[in-house]
C-alpha cells in the first residue's frame, strides 16, 4: 500500500477519504499525522473518542514499512485487528494468546513486509524473541498507546512501559507516537522524560467531551437510582456500570437483571473465560449493560456506549475522567452519572491508611482522592473543575448538573462548629471516637438505644443540630471531609478533628458548604437539553430503516464473527437511514463508508433499505 500512487494533494486525505471513508480530519489530526508522516516524534494528549487512532493508522499506510503499536490489552488486538481488517488494511498482531501456528503466520506477514501494523504488547518487549523478530522486519514507526501507563505517579502505572524508552535506542531513525487520553501536566512531563521523547512535539488537544452531560447525585438507594436512571433516559442503551467491589458487581447486575434490564457482571474474580465471553457479548451486541470493577474497560473502543454510572466513588479524577470517557465515542449525546454519599469518603479514606506502601505512597493517593472530593463538592460547573484539573481553562458548559440546575452555597460555619464540637465534646470528656451515625444521633437529639447507653443524652451538645435535617448533616460531615477539616480513622471510621477543625472551632475560619438541590436534575429536563443538543433523534421516516439497517448489521456481525460496529458504527448507520441512498455512488458520499466497506457491504445496504 505505501506512498506508490498517492497524491500529491496529500497522502494523509486521500487514506483518510478512500480508506476510512470519512471527509475531513478532526481537531489536529492532521497536524500530527502529516509531522509523523514527515517523520518526526509526537506526544498526544487527546481526550478518549478524539481520534487518536488515526493519528498512527494513517502514518502506518503512508509511510513504508510496519508500524509496531504497542498496547497494554492483549484481550483487544483481535477487535482491534478485526476492525482494521474490515476496513481493508493489513493488520496483525503477536500476543501470548495466539496458537502456534497464528503467531507463525502473523511473525512471517511481519517479516515478509506484508503488514501495515503489528500490535504488541508492552511485556512481550522484554523477551529477547520478540527482539528478534522486530529486528528482521522493516519499522516504519512506533505507537505507544496508553502512554500514561509509564507515570509512576499515576494511577495506573505499568512498568514494562518503563523499558521502552529502549525502543529508540536500537530504531533512533524510527519514528515515534506516543498517546494518551489522560494526562494532567505531571504525567504529561513524566511520558516525555521517562519515553526519552525529548525531540518530540507536544500536540494538547482539549480535552472536553462535550457530548458527554457529567452528573453527580447524592447517594440514597443507589441500585434503585441506577433503574430509574435506566428506565427513565437508557431503554435499550448500552451503558457500563463501575462498582468498587466484586459483591457489589454481582449482586448489582443481579438486581438489573431481576428487573428487566440485559446486564452482565464483569470482575478480576471470574474464570477468565467467563469474563471473556461477557466482554465479547457487550463489544457484538446491542443494547447490554456491563456492571464491573475498574478491571473492565482499558482500550474498549465501542463507540455507542450511551451511559457510564458510577455507583461508588472513583479514587481519581483521572481514573474518572477516563472510565466516563467511554461513554459516547461516537459524538453523540451520552450520561456520565455517579452517586456518592458519606459512606465513599469513609471508606475510601480507610481504604488509603490500610494501603501498602510507604508514606509517599498514600499521601499520592490521598492527593488523587481529595481532588476527586473537590469535584464531587463543587458548586460550579463540573466540566469547568474537570478541565482544569487537566490544565485547561473553559466556561460554564450548560450541559452537566451544577449548570442546569445549580446547587446553592451556603454559610455552614455554626452546623461546621457544631459538630465538631461533638466530636470535640466525646474525646475530651469521655476519650470516646465515634462514626458518623452517632455524632449526627447526638446533635438531633435522638434518644437511640446507643445514645442512652452511653449516656450521649448528657452532653451539652445533645440535640443543638435539631435545626437540620439528617440527611443535611450527613452532607455537612461528608463535606468537611472532602474539605480536611475533619478526619477518619480505624476500622469503624471513627471521626477525628484535624489542624484545620481546630481553626473552625476557634472562628478564623469560614465553612461554605453546598446544598443539595432539593430535586436532582429531572429526567425532563435532561432530555429537553439533549433533544437541542443532537440529532441523534431520527425523523419519522428513516426510523424504520435504521432498525432494519441494525438487523442487517447484527445478522452479518455474527455470521463474521466481529463486533457490529466494526461492520459500521450507529453514526454511519442514521445517516445511512436519514439520506436513504439508492445508488451506491451515493451511499460512498456518507461518513463511514470507506472504498472496502463500499464494495463489501454497499450492495447489502441498498438491499435492506430497499425491502419493503
Ligand atoms: P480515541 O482512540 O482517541 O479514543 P478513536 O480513534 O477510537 O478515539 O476515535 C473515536 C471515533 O471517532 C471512532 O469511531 C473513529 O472512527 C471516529 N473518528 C476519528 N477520526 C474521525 C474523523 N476525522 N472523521 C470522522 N470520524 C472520526
Ligand atoms: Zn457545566
Amino acid at each position: 500500500m505505501d506512498s506508490v500512487g498517492v497524491e500529491t494533494a496529500g497522502p494523509a486525505i486521500e487514506v483518510l477519504r478512500r480508506v476510512f471513508g470519512y471527509d475531513t480530519f478532526r481537531g489536529s489530526q492532521q497536524e500530527i499525522i502529516e509531522h509523523v508522516i514527515g517523520g518526526g516524534d509526537a506526544l498526544v494528549l487527546m481526550p478518549t473518542g478524539g481520534g487518536k487512532s488515526l493519528c498512527y493508522q494513517i502514518p502506518a499506510l503512508v509511510r513504508e514499512g510496519t508500524a509496531v503499536v504497542i498496547s497494554p490489552l492483549i484481550a483487544l488486538m483481535q477487535d482491534q485487528v478485526d476492525a482494521l481488517t474490515a476496513l481493508g488494511v493489513r493488520a496483525g498482531f503477536v500476543n501470548s494468546t495466539l496458537d502456534f501456528d497464528s503467531r507463525r503466520a502473523a511473525e512471517a506477514a511481519f517479516v515478509g513486509g506484508e503488514l501495515d501494523l503489528l500490535y504488541l504488547a508492552p511485556e512481550a518487549l522484554a523477551s529477547p524473541q520478540t527482539m528478534r523478530l522486530l529486528e528482521r522486519g522493516r519499522i516504519g514507526l512506533f505507537a505507544i498507546d496508553e502512554a500514561h501507563c509509564v507515570s509512576q505517579w499515576g494511577h495506573d502505572f505499568r512498568p514494562d512501559y518503563l523499558n521502552l524508552s529502549m525502543l529508540h535506542e536500537r530504531w533512533p531513525d524510527v519514528p515515534r507516537i506516543a498517546l494518551t487520553a489522560t494526562a494532567t501536566a505531571a504525567t504529561h512531563k513524566e511520558i516525555a522524560t521517562r519515553l526519552g521523547l525529548t525531540e518530540a512535539r507536544h500536540f494538547v488537544s482539549s480535552f472536553d467531551r462535550p457530548n458527554i452531560q457529567y452528573r453527580i447525585v447524592p447517594k440514597q438507594e443507589p441500585r434503585r437510582q441506577l433503574l430509574e436512571l435506566l428506565r427513565t433516559e437508557h431503554r435499550g442503551d448500552a451503558g457500563i456500570v463501575y462498582c468498587l467491589s466484586r459483591s457489589s458487581v454481582e449482586k448489582t447486575a443481579e438486581f438489573l437483571k431481576d428487573n428487566g434490564v440485559p446486564a452482565l457482571p464483569y470482575h478480576a474474580g471470574l474464570d477468565a473465560q467467563v469474563r471473556a465471553h461477557n466482554q465479547a457479548r457487550f463489544l457484538r451486541e446491542d443494547g447490554l449493560v456491563m456492571v464491573a470493577t475498574i478491571a473492565f474497560g482499558m482500550g474498549i473502543d465501542k463507540p455507542d456506549v450511551r451511559f457510564v454510572a458510577h455507583l461508588d466513588l472513583p479514587k481519581s479524577v483521572e481514573g474518572y475522567y477516563q472510565e466516563t470517557g467511554r461513554a459516547g465515542r461516537d459524538g453523540l449525546p451520552s450520561n456520565a452519572w455517579l452517586a456518592y454519599g458519606l459512606q465513599d469518603v469513609v471508606q475510601q479514606r480507610k481504604m488509603i491508611d490500610q494501603s501498602e506502601g510507604d508514606a509517599a505512597h498514600r499521601r499520592n493517593l490521598g492527593r488523587h482522592l481529595d481532588a476527586m472530593l473537590a469535584l464531587c463538592e463543587t458548586v460550579e460547573c463540573r466540566r469547568v473543575q474537570l478541565l482544569a484539573y487537566f490544565g485547561q481553562q473553559s466556561g460554564p458548559c450548560g450541559n452537566c448538573d451544577t449548570c442546569l440546575s445549580p446547587p446553592e452555597s451556603w454559610d455552614g460555619t455554626v452546623a461546621a462548629q457544631k459538630l465538631l464540637s461533638t466530636v470535640f465534646r466525646l474525646q475530651k470528656e469521655r476519650n470516646q471516637k465515634f462514626g458518623a451515625g452517632q455524632c449526627i444521633d447526638i446533635l438531633l437529639g435522638k434518644k437511640t438505644d446507643k445514645v442512652v447507653q452511653w449516656h450521649h443524652d448528657e452532653l451539652t451538645v445533645f440535640g443543638i443540630g435539631a435545626d437540620l435535617r439528617e440527611a443535611e448533616w450527613r452532607a455537612v460531615v461528608r463535606q468537611l471531609l472532602a474539605q480536611g477539616l475533619l478526619a477518619v480513622e480505624g476500622d469503624y471510621g471513627t471521626l477525628v478533628l484535624t489542624d484545620g477543625s481546630a481553626e473552625v472551632l476557634g472562628r478564623r475560619r469560614q465553612v461554605m458548604l453546598r446544598r443539595e438541590p432539593e430535586r436532582p436534575v429531572s429526567a425532563a429536563k435532561v432530555l429537553k437539553q439533549r433533544g437541542a443538543a443532537a440529532a441523534a433523534d431520527l425523523p419519522a421516516q428513516a426510523a424504520p430503516m435504521f432498525e432494519r439497517l441494525r438487523a442487517w448489521r447484527s445478522a452479518t456481525a455474527k455470521e463474521q464473527g466481529v463486533p457490529a460496529y466494526v461492520i459500521f458504527h450507529d453514526a454511519t448507520l442514521r445517516q445511512i437511514a436519514t439520506q436513504a441512498p439508492t445508488t451506491l455512488a451515493q451511499l460512498s458520499t456518507i461518513s463511514g463508508v470507506g472504498e472496502n466497506k463500499l464494495a463489501k457491504f454497499g450492495q447489502q445496504v441498498l438491499d435492506a433499505l430497499g425491502e419493503p
